[in-house]
């Protein structure tokens, strides 16, 4: 997770600001670099329909003409260009209402302004796998690199779960493993590398079956992917996923079930914990949770294994509840068919 402390963060609600942006730290390879966050404000994701996203309601009201969508997204990028412009910093990780390569939400004359003004920096940006045309990302590979980096571009692509069932029937993803997987291949054409986001606990899971989903997405995507991020879920507001909440129908995952993950995966990935030890976001009982929290933090950087080891042999009173939890809990289906 981000720290809040060692970061800059602004939530915006004007239209010349991005959503949000940041100054933080990555590990990427053995380093630890510098990294700039962006969040753009567009007109809005094409698919619009996952069942725990709240960005999707982040759509700016400024038209639908080109024209109106060129000018904000440039008046977005002048803004944070302006305020980091003497920063030293390696790393843009861009993410927008929904997919950085989606030509309905970012304009090429956009795209070709943003692989301008960070040509040189080592680029992960977010898109679905649709977005990922030969054409589109060979340009903007070419246009960033300068030759500072082995591989300019890393597309990141939620993919959340290697289970076509639970990407369809717990978030409604509307893409299969095997489109991913073509995703991959194309990119990779064009000299690009690839992140996988991975969701940990979906809607209608139990707190076992979400540790053993994630565990074998994470084995099923390594031998596509350079980079990995596990992304424990949380409770956006406005989303299917807060209406099951608010029932008392869904709970974010235990921080123990993401140490479990954590520890038993053959290599290191990150964990963005945002919201941890919120009840929105995973959680334990509130005693431990600030120490977990920061300890995952503190993984994401320095990939050390043996911090996550110690952090699980933790006592707290919670860690009965949760053993018990993954031994009683019982899974409630969804029906397959109509
Ligand atoms: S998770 Fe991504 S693809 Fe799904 S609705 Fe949100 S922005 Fe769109
Ligand atoms: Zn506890």
């Amino acid at each position: 997770m981000i720290k809040l402390t060692t970061m800059v963060l602004m939530i915006s609600e004007l239209h010349e600001k991005p959503i949000a942006y940041w100054r933080g730290k990555e590990r990427f390879e053995d380093s630890i670099i510098e990294c700039l966050t962006i969040i753009f404000r567009t007109s809005g994701c094409s698919w619009n329909r996952c069942l725990m996203c709240g960005y999707r309601h982040e759509r700016s009201p400024f038209g639908e003409s080109k024209d109106s969508k060129e000018r904000h997204l440039l008046s977005q990028l002048a803004w944070v260009l302006d305020r980091y412009k003497n920063d030293n910093y390696q790393m843009v990780k861009i993410f927008t209402s929904g997919s950085f390569f989606d030509p309905e939400e970012i304009p090429p004359s956009v795209l070709e302004k943003v692989a301008l003004e960070f040509q040189g920096k080592l680029i992960i940006a977010e898109t679905r796998p649709e977005f990922i045309i030969e054409d589109t990302i060979t340009y903007f590979v070419k246009t960033i690199d300068n030759g500072t980096w082995k591989t300019p571009l890393y597309c990141a692509i939620g993919l959340e779960t290697s289970d076509d069932k639970i990407r369809d029937k717990s978030i409604k993803k509307g893409f299969l493993f095997s489109d991913f997987v073509d995703a991959c291949a194309r990119t990779r054409s064009c000299g690009a590398g690839i992140k996988a986001y991975l969701l940990m606990k979906p809607l209608f899971l139990t707190e076992r079956e979400a540790i053993n989903d994630m565990k074998s997405s994470i084995k099923d995507v390594l031998s596509y992917t350079d980079l990995i991020s596990m992304n424990p879920c949380t409770v956006q507001s406005k989303t299917d996923l807060e209406y099951y909440w608010k029932q008392g129908a869904y709970r974010p995952p235990y921080l123990w079930s993401i140490l479990e993950v954590l520890r038993k995966i053959p290599v290191p990935i990150t964990c963005d914990s945002i919201g941890g030890g919120k009840k929105r976001g995973a959680h334990n009982c509130g005693k431990c949770d600030p120490v977990i929290v920061s300890g995952i933090h503190d993984y994401s950087l320095s990939a050390d294994r043996e911090l996550i080891a110690s952090l699980f042999e933790m006592e707290c009173s919670c860690k009965e509840e949760w053993n018990y939890v993954i031994d009683q809990e019982m899974p409630f289906c969804m029906p397959l068919t109509r």
